[in-house]
């Protein structure tokens, strides 16, 4: 599963901001690996470099240094299979009237497919795949007089998921979507403010984090510092509970509770909902130790680290055949045998999208002597794909679609296999249920989904609709 993009700003008067969002950007590399841009003003021009790679990939001092100004944007981007080639990448740069701005998107929008039409249909031409470029061509085609108003007007048409940054001349503007999906944070650094998708960003600059933006906020910071409106109408909050579970980073903080807590606290729940009689907890590393950590203390089984994982391996090649496949896991993680030999495990991860992954690894435990694998996730089985930003698969492939848990188990060969239940995940986060988005679990859609992508983009058969609540 890959999220689809961390962003990040800055309004630094008499600062040269890109440096810090360099900075920035690292700290919210996990949020996209494929792409990386910066755009900076000097109060009367606006820069723009970007390219494919990581952060520290596409920026060095030499890149860095042109990029001279006090306000600025950035962005890191993971993109659907097919569409990273650099114009996809961001930020993009896009004239209203006569004046140049600047944006970064996170997120995914659901009316996209019309609005595109729409704009076509006006003559309008598009250089990219992306839902960004949608919103720029509503900014630029907007009747009204001046930016900040055709940004307002802009994204009263849009549908979905999105949290922006927009960079103009002499200004940094940050909107986040009326329902809350992604996460947008307002920090400040010497007096200075940020905009960013997730707290750890504010943390590596040593910038202090103010609050979250709203829900349906759209904030303006300028010369006449911060203005804070609520332009977008919010009937529903549904954040995706998926960034609590896994896509934030453990240091982050969503709501005032720390992302690693809430995580050791799902695991403490499943480890009341689903104990299991073993030997040692151990996590499928990174994702699943603080889990992990929280079942054992539940449990009082105690944790230990089972793998080895290998840092230094980026994304596998796409592996034809199935041995191919488990040398791709073998690479990424490595049992210690020490550790495993002829012990009963309980083995706790955050997920299982498709199977495939958690299969190999409950062989190499195997292979590895270990007597009895009990499989416990600390989210519920994943059922629905995800329309708003999060990348993960079609409903067909999920290993839960159609199998019954006693399917899954023999799938994946274990000798028990537990999810934590909607309702412990719920205890777990300790807020109201309907704050949060829980659709890829219940297929209860936030902002209802067209037909059209039902259909066509994920693979949901017309039967099955039927047996949705979509
Ligand atoms: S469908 Fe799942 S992944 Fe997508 S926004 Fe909702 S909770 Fe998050």
């Amino acid at each position: 599963m890959k999220e689809k993009c961390g962003i990040f700003g800055i309004y630094a008067p008499g600062k040269n901001v890109a440096e810090i969002i360099f900075y920035g950007l690292q700290a919210l590399q996990h949020r996209g690996q494929e792409s990386a841009g910066i755009a900076v003003s000097d109060g009367e021009n606006i820069l723009v470099f970007k390219d494919l790679g990581l952060v520290s990939q596409v920026f060095n001092q030499q890149s860095l240094a042109p990029l001279q100004g006090y306000i600025g944007i950035g962005h890191t981007r993971y993109s659907t299979k097919g569409s990273n080639i650099w114009k996809n990448s961001q930020p993009l740069y896009r004239m209203f009237r006569d004046e140049s701005f600047a944006i970064a998107h996170n997120g995914n929008l659901i009316n996209v497919d019309d609005l595109r039409k729409e704009q076509v249909g006006k003559g309008i031409a598009f250089e990219t795949t992306t839902d960004t470029e949608v919103i720029a061509s509503l900014i630029e085609s907007s009747t009204e007089d001046n930016i900040e108003a055709a940004i307002k007007d802009a994204v009263k048409r849009l549908r979905g998921s999105y949290s922006l940054v927009i960079l103009t001349r002499d200004k940094l503007i940050g909107v986040r979507d009326p329902h809350g999906f992604r996460p947008m944070i307002l920090g400040t650094l010497d007096g200075n403010y940020i905009i960013a998708s997730e707290t750890c960003a504010l943390d590596i600059i040593d910038a202090r984090f103010i609050r979250e933006i709203d829900p349906g906020e759209i904030m303006v910071i300028d010369q006449n510092g911060l203005r804070s409106q609520m332009v977008l109408s919010v009937d529903r909050i549904s954040m995706c509970v998926f960034e609590l579970i896994y896509f934030a980073r453990p240091d982050s903080y969503i709501h005032g509770k720390n992302m690693f807590e809430v995580r050791h606290k799902m695991g403490q729940e499943l480890a009341k909902e689903s104990p299991a009689d073993a030997d040692i907890v151990i996590p499928v590393p990174d994702s699943g130790i603080p889990a992990a950590i929280g079942y054992s203390q539940a449990s009082r089984i105690p944790y230990a680290e089972g793998f080895i994982k290998n840092r230094y391996i980026g994304r596998t090649f796409i592996q034809p055949h199935q041995e191919a496949r488990e040398i791709g896991i073998r690479l990424k993680l490595n049992p210690l045998k020490e550790v495993v030999r002829g012990k009963r495990l309980v083995v706790v991860d955050d997920s299982i999208v498709r199977g495939n992954t958690s299969r190999q690894i409950v062989k190499a435990l195997y292979n590895a002597g270990a007597r009895e694998v009990h499989m416990r996730i600390s989210s519920p089985p994943l059922l629905y794909p995800c329309y708003y930003g999060i990348d993960m698969a079609t409903k067909k492939e999920f290993v839960a679609n159609h199998r019954t848990l006693e399917d899954i188990r023999k799938y994946l060969n274990v000798e028990s296999l537990k999810y934590l239940s909607i309702e412990g995940l719920v205890r777990a986060i300790g807020e109201p249920k309907d704050k949060f988005c829980f659709a890829c679990f219940n297929g209860d859609y936030p902002v209802p989904i067209p037909e059209g992508l039902l259909f066509d983009k994920y693979s949901i058969d017309k039967e099955e609709k039927a047996s949705s609540n979509v």
